[in-house]
């Protein structure tokens, strides 16, 4: 393919097809030479959809990008118009076909220069290109009609809104994260008066100036070139179409056909269904909607949940009583109780005990577990209390090591920092040995107590697993939260081993936990969940279904430990999935993703975009940047639930425990 035809094939295929619709601007991209800004070994990938390195560790801009930009800035052909960040010139030059006079600056010197060779190679003689700092503007040529900002800061340069004209634009990303700018336009209205609208979220790399961030200490790093400049680029209108063709709308949640759902999920054998909260009505509801179906119809065994092992079991313990002991523990009394101590959760275990009264045999009933690893002081209450009942004399042995703790029971966070700061000796080897004589015993405690030591070797892999996350909880969140999902994996295994060769397994809980890590920013920054683990283990054997919506009300706190709010969820922001699907005016659907009815459908969607997670911690003021995160959907989830207005949870009345901040704010 010549240059031209590539050329002519970006423009239609990534900047007409995403809905930039300036004919001037997507002219303009059809003459302007982008192989020429490229460094020159590059130039075969000059009309890729991608930034591009060039010279001092900078980037010439995603095409795309730069055709945003442009349109936001709505040039006329008298127009002059400030570049600051000139780059290679390619943005300059596609501005100065349209405009009638451009003045680019270049904080290097080096890239000013080379921009400028351009400009004169290719006859651009309305295009001024110096070195500088860009954040200052250029007050000698002001005002300007339009201003691009081409690399983000952390506000608007107030010397660039002083040297816009009346009726002027201004385009620039803006935030204090380098992942989360913003890219805004800002028309001055008036001498003092300017609106400011957002064009949705961008990377790029950072404005380096007197009114942007300081070299030294400068809180952005710059990006590698392949991470810059994304944004989420699909056209909306068109996977509005594609998923309105390939969804499957529902009225009433509870009328919902599920069969195409369940043919879906064929012979899998561990099906994961998320929440896109931690305290909506309608993701509950669904869940068990689906989880009755897999058990009745599909032989399913196992509900394992993200909650801790020893309040689980008392949900164990209640649906199957003649199996398992209840624990010693007030279930679910510590912050978030409203996690699982709801209505929803009530009505489900409430069939769960109907259902499982009717079966034939114990081996047939569905058993419920807890993956989670929170429980550190409950787990060795139940370790010691399973031995002192079937093996006094190891029971005071593990009394013993476990003692170890003591001092730390009631707040475990201070052990690990302590441990981890050098001032304390780990219990490592302790809570080691208390579970290496309980497996190496099993066999005889098999033969005293069956029923328990399933329980108690459970309990034991807990104490293990938390201690060494309370450990690592202070070298970083990555650490502690891979070794939390591994853990939840390992828990799913032990279940699935411990119910037999027949076993299946339904797992809840948050979609940032079922969903591939592996397709989201989880992965970029090296976090792995238990989907990605359960779909590495078993493959097609695993199902994953994540859940989405729009706006509505939710529970949740403003901080950890503070008491349940019922909060109102913000309409989803422009830039994510959640929009799109919104955009349908779909009030609810399902949407296959593993096998959609519409192929492309599938691939228009791996295009990234935002998506929203809310776990028991809502905060709507900070939404874009607590609670977004960048996703390619299709990867991550094999079958996506909309339900486009949702609501709050019912929480039922405890008593909840306090002082015993076990529970670690990693807030999913
Ligand atoms: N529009 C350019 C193109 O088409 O190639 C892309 C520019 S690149 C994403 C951003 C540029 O901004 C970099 O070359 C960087 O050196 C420059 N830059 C950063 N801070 C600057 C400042 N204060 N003044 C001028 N240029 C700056």
């Amino acid at each position: 393919m010549n240059r031209h035809t590539a050329r002519k094939r970006m423009v239609d295929r990534q900047i007409r097809r995403r809905g930039v619709r300036d004919e001037a601007v997507l002219e303009a991209m059809s003459v302007v030479p982008r192989e020429r800004f490229v460094p020159e070994g590059l130039a075969e990938f000059a009309y890729d959809d991608t930034p591009l390195p060039i010279e001092e560790g900078q980037t010439i801009s995603q095409p795309y990008i730069v055709a945003v930009m442009v349109e936001a800035l709505s040039l006329e052909p008298g127009d002059r118009v400030l570049e600051v960040g000139a780059g290679s010139g390619y943005a300059a030059a596609v501005m100065g076909q349209i405009a009638g006079q451009v003045y680019a600056i270049e904080r290097y010197r080096s890239l000013a220069q080379s921009a400028r060779d351009r400009m004169t190679a290719l006859g651009y003689d309305n295009v001024e290109v110096v070195a500088g700092d860009g954040t200052l503007g250029w007050a000698e040529k002001a005002p300007f009609d339009a201003i691009a900002v081409a690399a983000g800061g952390p506000d608007v340069p107030q010397p660039l809104l002083e040297q816009l004209a009346i009726g002027g634009r201004l385009v620039i990303p803006v935030g204090d994260e380098a992942r989360a700018q913003e890219l805004v336009r800002v028309t001055r209205l008036e001498e003092h008066e300017y609106e400011q609208v957002s064009l949705g979220r961008v990377q790029f790399v950072p404005l380096i100036g007197s009114a942007g961030w300081a070299l030294d200490g400068a809180p952005i790093v710059p990006r590698r070139a392949s991470e810059a400049l994304r944004v989420s680029r699909s056209d909306r209108s068109l996977l509005t179409s594609l998923i309105t063709d390939g969804c499957e709308p529902y009225e009433a949640l509870e009328q919902a056909d599920l069969d195409p759902l369940l043919d879906r999920i064929g012979s899998a054998r561990v099906v994961m269904v998320g929440e896109a909260t931690h305290g909506t009505s309608e993701f509950y509801r669904m869940r068990a909607r689906i989880t009755r179906e897999l058990i009745q119809r599909k032989g399913f065994n196992i509900v394992a949940i993200e909650g801790d092992w020893p309040d689980v079991a008392s949900i164990d313990a209640r649906v199957r009583p003649h199996a398992r002991r209840p624990p010693d523990v007030v279930p679910f009394s510590r912050f978030p109780t409203w996690m699982w101590r709801n209505e929803e959760t009530r009505h489900f275990v409430d069939w769960l005990v109907g259902h499982n009264e009717g079966q034939r045999t114990p081996a047939r009933q569905v058993s419920v577990y807890g993956l989670d690893l929170y429980s550190l002081s409950t787990s060795i209450g139940a370790v010691l209390d399973f031995l002192d009942r079937v093996d006094p004399e190891a029971g005071e042995v593990a009394r013993v090591r476990y003692g170890c703790f003591s001092p730390w029971e009631s707040d475990p966070a201070v052990y690990g920092r302590a441990v981890s700061s050098g001032r304390l000796e780990a219990c490592e080897d302790e809570v080691l040995a208390v579970l290496a004589d309980l497996l190496q015993k099993r066999v005889t405690y098999e033969i005293d107590d069956g029923a328990s030591v399933f329980d108690a070797e459970r309990n034991a892999s807990v104490v293990r697993e938390a201690e060494r996350y309370y450990r690592v909880m202070y070298r970083g969140s990555r650490e502690s939260w891979n070794l939390r999902d591994t853990h939840m994996f390992e828990v799913l295994v032990a279940t699935l081993a411990h119910r037999g060769e027949d076993a299946r397994a339904v797992v809840w809980a948050h979609n940032s936990h079922v969903g591939n890590a592996q397709a989201t920013e989880m992965g970029q920054r090296g976090e792995l969940n238990i989907g990605q683990l359960v779909r590495e283990a078993y493959q097609d054997e695993a199902f994953t279904v994540g859940f989405g919506t729009h706006r509505g009300t939710v529970a949740a706190a403003s901080n950890w430990g503070d008491p349940v709010q019922f909060m109102t969820v913000r309409p989803s922001h422009r830039d994510s999935y959640e929009h799109v699907c919104h955009g349908t005016g779909r009030a609810n659907f399902l949407l296959p993703l593993r096998y959609p009815a519409v192929p492309e459908l599938r691939e228009e969607l791996l295009d990234p975009h935002l998506e929203r997670a809310i776990g028991v911690i809502y905060r709507p003021e900070s939404e874009l940047v607590s609670h977004y995160f960048q996703a390619a959907l299709p990867a991550q989830f094999d079958e996506y639930i909309w339900i486009d207005e949702t609501s709050a949870v019912r929480p039922l009345p405890t008593r909840e425990v306090t002082g015993v901040p076990e529970t670690y704010p990693s807030a999913l």
